[in-house]
Parts: C-alpha cells; sequence; structure tokens
C-alpha cells in the first residue's frame, strides 16, 4: 500500500503512521505503521490511540488560521499580507530594542516543534534579535529529569535505551506516569511485567495505568501528593538494609556509595508510611519486587521510569534523583535489559531541548557558558562569540517580568498556549497584556494567539518536511503529504522574514538545508547529529543519538561502558524530602493536582476542536472522593468551587474513590473558565526551575456559598 510515511503529531512516543491524501482540499486519511523491530515504527507496535486516529481533523478545522492577523485601531484581529505583518513586528522590534536594549524583545519556543524549527528559533533569538531572552514550554515539561539525568550521568537522553527493551523486563517501577492514557500504545510493552506481577505504579491517583497492576499484576502505591520523592527513599532504604543492592556496581559504576547509605538511612518505611500514606509492608513488598528483578539477582531485568508526577513540583529534580538513586543501588543503569529514563511527553519534548530554545542552551545540548561551545556555535553561524548573549531566564521568571520596567516589552511565541499550559493564569494574563507587543505563530486562535497584536498562521505535521526527535532519542522524519491551506508558512519563514528585515544574517527557509547547518553546529556536542543525514533515516536506519559520524550506527543504549561525567562514574547525589510549597493549612485542606485525559494533548488547543474528542470530555471537571462529596452534600455533577492561594474555579464534581479522599484531581487542557491553572503555584524547583503543577493546597466548597 503506498502513501506517505510520517509519525503522529502529539506526543513524544511519535507512534509510526502512513498518510493518504483524499478528494478533499487538505485532507489526509491515517493509518498505523509497524514492524517488529525498532528498525520501523515498535514504539506503537502497531496502534494508534484515539489523538492519533483523530489528528487529520485539526488540519481542516473550521477556524484554521490560514491568513496573518493584524490587530487595528478599532482593537480588531484582521486579515493583512505576510509583508505588512512582518513590517509590523520588524518596525516594532527595532524600536523596543532601540529603545531598551536587545533583552527588550523575548522568544517563546515549544516541545512540538519540529527540530529545524527549535534550531532555527533558537539561532533567531541569539543571532537576529541578539537577546538573552528565550525559553520554551519544555520547562513545564521533563526540565527536571533533564537536570537530575545531567547531574548524576553528565547527559539527559530521556530513554537512554529502546522503549521496546522494557517488554522483557522482570519489574518496572513508574513514577508518575499515566501512560496508559497519555500514550497507550506504549501499555502493550508492559504486558510482560505484568505478566509476571511486576508492575508497580506511584500514583495518588487510581488512574487507568494504576489500574493495570490489578489482578495480581503488579502494585499501585497510592501515596499522598508530594510524597513520591520519600517514598522512593525509603524504597532505596529497604534495597539497602536488606542487602539487596549491586554492591560491586556502586562501587565499580558510581563515585559516593556511601551518599546513598547516608541519605536513605533514616527513611525506614514505618516513617515513609507516616509521611506518604503507603503501608510499610507494601514499601517492603515494592521494594523486594524490584531487586528481584534486577541483574544482580539473576532477574530478567528491572526499569524505573518517571514522568509528569514526579518531576512537576518544587522539588522535582531532586525525587528524580532519588529514582536514579535507586536504579543505581540495584546496579540498573547502562545494563542491558534494565535502566532508568524519563517517558518525555510532548511530540518533540526531546529533540525541542537539543537545539537551542533553551535559555541556558547551544545547539548539541551545549551550556551557553561553555566558552569552546559559544566558540564552536559562533563558528557555524558565522558571527563572534562575545557577540552571543548569555544565559537567559526560564519560562516561569521570564514571563514574570514581561512588560515589567526592566522586562522585556516584545514576546514572539511559537508553538505554545500559555494562557492554557503556563502555572497562576491570573499573573501571565496580566503580564501578556502588559506587553507593547505580542506575536504568535500557530495553527488555531488558541487562548494566547487571540490575546496577540499580530498572528502568524503556520503549518503543521502533515503540511511540512523536518525531523522529530521521539521519547528513545531516535531521530525520524516527518513528511509533508498535502499543501497547507490559504497563505500559511512554515515558522522558518517568520525567522527568515524577520532576520531579513533586521538586517541579520539570511536565515534559510528549506528545513532540509536548516537540518545540515544543525548537524554542524550540534557535532561534538552531548545530542550529537553531526552522523545523521535525511537520506540514511529515508534509507530506514534507526539513528539514535548520538551519532558522531556518518558511518556510524547510532547508539541506542547508552552508558554500557561508562557515564558521560568527567570521570566514567554516575554521580550519587544525597536529596531529603521537603513537603510541597504550597501545604495544606486551615483554609484549605485538601492537595490539588493536575493531570492529563486520553482524549486531550497538551492545552487542547489541537485535541478540543476534534468532534470525537471533544463529544468525549467536552469540559473540565473535578474528581473528589465520595467521602469528601459526602461532607459537602454534592453528588455526581454537581457544581463545586476549588479555591487556592492564586484564585477560584467553579466547575462540575465527578465523585470517584480513584481519587485519595485528600486528593482533588484536574485535567488542565481547558482553556476559559475551565483552565485549572488559574490555581497551581507557580514556585519553583531550585535546579530545574520546574513550577509546581502537581500539587497546591486547595480548599473545596459547594458552589454558591462562600
Ligand atoms: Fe501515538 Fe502519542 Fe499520537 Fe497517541 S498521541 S497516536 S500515543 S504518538
Amino acid at each position: 500500500m503506498s502513501g506517505i510515511p510520517t509519525h503522529c503529531p502529539y506526543c513524544a512516543l511519535q507512534c509510526a503512521t502512513t498518510l493518504h491524501p483524499v478528494d478533499r482540499p487538505g485532507a489526509v486519511e491515517v493509518q498505523p505503521r509497524a514492524t517488529q523491530s525498532y528498525q520501523g515504527g515498535p514504539t506503537n507496535m502497531g496502534g494508534l490511540c484515539r489523538k492519533g486516529w483523530t489528528a487529520p481533523e485539526v488540519l481542516t478545522v473550521p477556524d484554521r488560521l490560514t491568513t496573518p492577523l493584524v490587530r487595528d485601531a478599532a482593537g480588531d484581529l484582521v486579515p493583512a499580507s505576510w509583508d505588512e505583518a512582518l513590517d509590523v513586528v520588524a518596525d516594532r522590534i527595532r524600536a523596543l530594542q532601540t529603545e531598551h536594549g536587545n533583552d527588550a524583545v523575548a522568544v517563546f519556543g515549544g516541545g512540538g516543534l519540529t527540530n529545524e524549527k527549535a534550531y532555527a528559533l533558537g539561532k533567531f533569538a541569539r543571532v537576529a534579535l541578539k537577546t538573552a531572552n528565550v525559553d520554551y514550554n519544555g520547562r513545564f515539561c521533563m526540565s527536571s529529569a533533564a537536570a537530575a539525568t545531567n547531574r548524576a550521568f553528565g547527559i539527559d537522553r530521556g530513554l537512554p535505551f529502546p522503549l521496546a527493551d522494557v517488554a522483557g523486563a522482570g519489574a518496572v517501577l513508574l513514577v508518575g506516569s499515566n501512560l496508559a492514557e497519555t500514550m497507550p500504545p506504549a501499555v502493550s510493552h508492559l504486558e510482560g511485567v505484568r505478566g509476571s506481577g511486576g508492575l508497580l505504579v506511584v500514583d495518588p491517583r487510581r488512574s487507568a495505568t494504576a489500574s493495570l497492576t490489578e489482578d495480581g499484576a503488579g502494585i499501585h502505591l497510592q501515596a499522598t501528593p508530594g510524597t513520591d520523592l520519600a517514598l522512593v527513599l525509603a524504597l532505596t532504604h529497604v534495597v539497602l538494609q536488606e542487602g539487596l543492592a549491586d554492591t560491586a556496581y556502586l562501587a565499580d559504576r558510581t563515585d559516593d556509595p556511601d551518599a546513598l547509605f547516608r541519605s536513605t538511612a533514616s527513611w525506614w518505611p514505618e516513617r515513609a508510611e507516616r509521611v506518604t500514606g503507603v503501608p510499610a509492608a507494601t514499601i517492603r513488598r515494592a521494594a523486594r519486587a524490584l531487586a528481584a528483578a534486577a541483574p544482580v539477582h539473576g532477574g530478567a531485568g528491572a526499569f524505573i521510569l518517571t514522568g509528569r508526577g514526579a518531576e512537576q513540583h518544587s522539588k522535582g529534580t531532586d525525587t528524580v534523583t532519588a529514582c536514579i538513586n535507586l536504579a543505581l543501588a540495584l546496579g540498573l543503569p547502562g545494563r542491558l535489559g534494565s535502566g532508568y529514563g524519563c517517558i518525555t511527553g510532548q511530540g518533540n519534548g526531546q529533540g525541542g531541548r537539543e537545539h537551542g530554545q533553551k535559555a541556558d542552551q547551544l545547539p548539541g545540548y551545549r551550556s551557553i557558558a561553555d566558552p569552546a561551545a559559544r566558540n564552536h556555535v559562533a563558528g557555524v553561524w558565522g558571527v563572534d562569540p562575545a557577540s552571543l548573549p548569555g544565559p537567559g531566564k526560564s519560562a516561569v521568571e521570564l514571563i514574570n517580568e514581561l512588560g515589567t520596567e526592566a522586562g522585556p516589552k516584545a514576546l514572539l511565541v511559537h508553538g505554545s498556549n500559555l494562557l492554557v499550559s503556563a502555572p497562576r493564569l491570573a499573573s501571565v494574563r496580566e503580564r501578556l497584556a502588559s506587553l507593547d507587543l505580542l506575536v504568535v505563530a500557530d495553527v488555531v486562535p488558541s487562548e494566547t494567539a487571540l490575546l496577540a497584536d499580530v498572528v502568524f498562521p503556520v503549518t503543521q505535521w502533515a503540511e511540512e518536511e523536518g525531523t522529530m526527535t521521539s521519547l528513545e532519542g531516535r531521530v525520524i522524519r516527518r513528511r509533508a503529504a498535502i499543501t497547507p491551506p490559504g497563505e500559511v508558512r512554515s515558522d522558518l519563514a517568520i525567522f527568515a522574514g524577520l532576520a531579513e528585515r533586521l538586517g541579520s544574517l539570511p536565515f534559510p527557509t528549506d528545513p532540509a538545508e536548516v537540518f545540515e547547518e544543525l548537524r554542524l553546529a550540534s557535532k561534538g556536542g552531548k545530542a550529537d547529529y553531526s552522523g545523521i543525514t535525511w537520506e540514511r533515516i529515508d534509507a530506514g536506519e534507526a539513528l539514535f543519538w548520538p551519532v558522531p559520524a556518518e558511518g556510524h550506527p547510532g547508539t541506542p543504549r547508552l552508558f554500557a561502558d561508562g557515564f558521560a561525567t568527567p570521570d566514567g562514574r554516575a554521580h550519587v547525589v544525597p536529596v531529603d524530602h521537603r513537603p510541597v510549597a504550597d501545604d495544606l493549612n486551615a483554609g484549605a485542606r485538601l492537595y490539588l493536582v493536575t493531570g492529563r485525559l486520553l482524549q486531550h494533548y497538551q492545552s487542547g488547543a489541537q485535541t478540543r476542536r476534534v468532534a470525537e474528542l471533544d463529544a468525549a470530555e467536552p469540559e473540565v471537571f473535578a474528581q473528589i472522593h465520595p467521602r469528601i462529596a459526602a461532607q459537602l452534600g454534592v453528588s455526581d455533577g454537581r457544581p463545586i468551587r476549588l479555591r487556592t492561594a492564586r484564585g477560584s474555579m467553579i466547575l462540575p464534581a465527578r465523585v470517584t474513590a480513584d481519587v485519595r479522599p485528600d486528593t482533588v484531581f484536574v485535567p488542565f487542557h481547558y482553556g476559559g473558565a475551565g483552565a485549572v491553572n488559574e490555581l497551581t503555584n507557580d514556585a519553583l524547583d531550585p535546579v530545574s526551575r520546574m513550577p509546581e503543577f502537581k500539587a497546591c493546597a486547595v480548599d473545596v466548597t459547594v458552589a454558591g456559598l462562600p
């Protein structure tokens, strides 16, 4: 069957698909594409979730942006030509930078952009705008895991092994990952471990993933929100105290085994039970099950995988570090069939963090503060290294400064919907409204685009060529199957058009040309793409970075011979539990936890426009425990009010014993009055600068009562 091979536009599983243009302008049909090895589409094993099956609908939604829009004197967004819109933006940028300096203009990227767009965005900020103010929404996604793996292993590749390796394990510990809803085809890789009773899930909810542990398939550790770190410290304590650790591995491959013992010595399971609510006996049972599968005990292998539930906390980096320490205690990282990994969420969440759209990074996953990195990248770009700005501010810190006296006066947003996805939305709305210039490039009029002064209509997945990097670090091709509608252009054309008007170097608009430059810029970096060519990918090669030369086969598995640290050893970083930043108090007695639904992706800007998905989950809701519902006297579907220190919202109750009595769960895919990020806390992790989306104190009352 012919067709155009590509990948789903949504999550980092990047399910392989084949597109077939149909007899309707701009429309395609999608079919899953499968092979049984990682040479093809192993991550989905022939499956697609409902989001993937219905993705073609987003190409032709009625309110698809098809022409640039510029806000007129009456305050309305009205159609404009590309030249008019680019001229307006360039003129305003020039005026603002002349008056306030280069950092008066900021750029905000997205983890769904192709590698080429992410690379061009970072270069555009540093070379054309000469601003330090660039960051992206990956800061809200996996930045805590990235920070933890960089400091432990010296490198951050979400899964340092092919996902298919997980299928052969004897035990898998999932900490804060609901992949049965976020990436359902990945569940096929858990069938083996479920069969042996080794699926261990840490989640405050009985999520779809947690329910996979039932009927003898594993253990659900239903911890109090914000206590994953204490739980993992206790699991490690059991492993060390019961003589289950791989002591030879610790001595040979880590820098400080004693630190591991010291940092977990006081976390006996009974203490952890008081903090987490998970029975001490369950903690011991889980630790022993995980250890039994470790290679040191002759097991089939064990994996520890983290998701946003562990990472989106003000202690997210330390929680992931505790998971890494547990993996080291069991001798897992770098062993075939075992390991630690982060389940990256956004479609190009991995590639998006490698090519320079982060505040502190240059392409190749290099530090912008490293003189050698600056010299190399400046050489590829043909600019003076001294002209490159230094590190900028992280996403929340950048947003909080928008429109202030010392902060940026203009913001260019590509591939991000801040008015749904950022924490403490009232403040975000105020900051965006205070800007002199807000520019948004998107495919639909998202909540953020509707606030903009200029809106650029851009291409989406089936309309463009490029590359993405999956959660495994595998570089894959996105291919165009159809012509984009109306005046739609690539984000690359925006960077090129503005750079030309600002008198900068020419920026290529051909993604293949951009990729060739990206290869050179990444050469010698941690994420080295220099040996990857589109021809090699098109020929069916499975190329996992680093690929340092064209003859190099790629690196499906990292750490077999050592870690990417100066001494080649994994670094044990001692960590300890601390409470959530906005903890329970007399006025707010429950924890608010946010998360995802099967039917929607991220801010919902795309999936809320798909009829089937919208019909299945059309509006926000709050899961509350029957005991809380009884105390309030509310039944299923009745409106309740949630109030936190940031604001309040009214939404229907969904009464279910799937949540703990101390927990309220609300999905975050909705905008306007349904946006739960009105309530979430922007307290930051001190290392990753991740905001604390996943836990804050909330008061629940019957709507209408004070
Ligand atoms: Fe696959 Fe994720 Fe797309 Fe679903 S959303 S089809 S799991 S890539």
